[in-house]
């Protein structure tokens, strides 16, 4: 379905639980989140409610997200019952990695066929610092696997802060060069306000690229399919890509496919806009299909032209990002 602006909305991010097994420093509180029971979270049934009604409104992919999506215990489950549904063109995963090598085969049988890995730094102390919790061998491990068992891209999302990691760039870059996985860097955004986030940690992708292009060739951008918002390059004589999400010093909201689903049953059309539609609330009423598909057609008609976020995340703004669903 087009949202008021003529873009065709047909991606759907489903963030399926808020808990994680790390806190990262830009998208956790150290001390994690509120235990506030399950009742608050989209059951499975309503998870797979919402997502046949969206496919009905046009949605063909979808993304599984949270918090860490892994760590919730009917993930193979809902993967298999959205991978068959009929008209669903691509189901794919974002994971910190941790507990993906264990779960690979079940996830693959299930219909996964492609994941993101969240990985900003190679070195192990490095990783534990901005993880707070994490080991980078159990990361090793699911790339690992998710190469052997013919995952389909096998991404690596990489956020580049000044001072945290930006001087592991061209090591980052090597890693697409010597395997086939393709990294994406990311600009450092400032969703959910933590204290982590600081002007002076952004860096630019222009830089990033600059920083890769002094020590390999990169051939044509390579545009459209499954490369999303990233500006993707093959790398002479390498086995990947690497792509750059500028989000910050150059939106590409323009081309924005996408609504989100929160683990707590919001519709939130924008990561960056702040109003967001209980479809959960109305659920646990008893409202009717079609009521819900009329909350998910104004979520994309009322979906904004473009973020702000150069003003900011905005006091009022209160949710993190393990919330939304990154
Ligand atoms: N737990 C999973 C993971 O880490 O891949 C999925 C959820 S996580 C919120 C999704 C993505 O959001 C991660 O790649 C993370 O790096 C990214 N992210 C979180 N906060 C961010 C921020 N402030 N700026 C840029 N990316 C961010
Ligand atoms: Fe967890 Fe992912 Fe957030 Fe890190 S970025 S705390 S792994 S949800
Ligand atoms: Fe889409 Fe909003 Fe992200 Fe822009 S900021 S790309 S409109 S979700």
């Amino acid at each position: 379905m087009m949202d008021c602006y003529g873009r065709e909305i047909n991606y759907l991010r489903v963030s399926v639980t808020d808990r994680c097994n790390l806190r990262c420093q830009y998208c956790m509180p150290a001390e994690g989140i509120q235990d506030s029971g399950h009742e608050r979270i989209l059951t499975f049934e309503q998870i797979i409610r919402l997502v046949k009604l969206a496919a009905e409104c046009g949605v063909r992919k979808v993304r599984f997200t949270g918090g860490e999506p892994l760590v919730r215990k009917d993930i193979v489950k809902l993967i298999e019952a959205v991978s068959s549904m009929p008209g669903m063109q691509d189901v794919s995963l974002t994971t910190n990695g941790i507990c993906f090598a264990d779960m690979a085969d079940d996830l693959k049988r299930a219909g996964l066929v492609r994941v993101n890995f969240s990985l900003d730094s190679l070195h192990a102390d490095r990783f534990r610092y901005i993880t707070r919790l994490g080991n980078i061998s159990d990361v090793w491990r699911s790339i690992e696997k998710a190469l052997a068992i013919g995952m389909m891209p096998v991404k690596i999302n990489t956020v580049v802060m000044k001072g945290v990691n930006d001087d592991e760039i061209l090591d980052f870059a090597r890693l697409a060069a010597e395997m086939p996985v393709h990294v994406r860097f990311i600009e450092f955004m400032p969703v959910g306000d933590l204290p982590f986030y600081q002007e002076e940690r952004l860096v630019n992708m222009d830089e990033v690229k600059r920083t890769i292009k002094s020590s390999y060739q990169l051939l044509n951008g390579l545009a459209g399919r499954g490369n999303g918002p990233a500006k993707v390059y093959q790398i002479a004589g390498g086995k990947g890509t690497i792509g750059f999400i500028s989000a910050m010093s150059n939106h590409f909201c323009g081309d924005c496919n996408r609504i989100r689903l929160t683990a707590d049953g919001r519709l939130r059309s924008c990561l960056f806009d702040k109003r967001e539609i209980n479809v959960k609330a109305a659920m646990d009423r008893g409202t009717g299909d079609d009521r819900l598909a009329i909350m998910i057609r104004q979520a994309i008609r009322e979906k904004p032209d473009r973020h702000h976020m150069e003003k900011g995340w905005g006091a009022d703004n209160s949710r993190k990002m393990y919330q939304i669903g990154g």
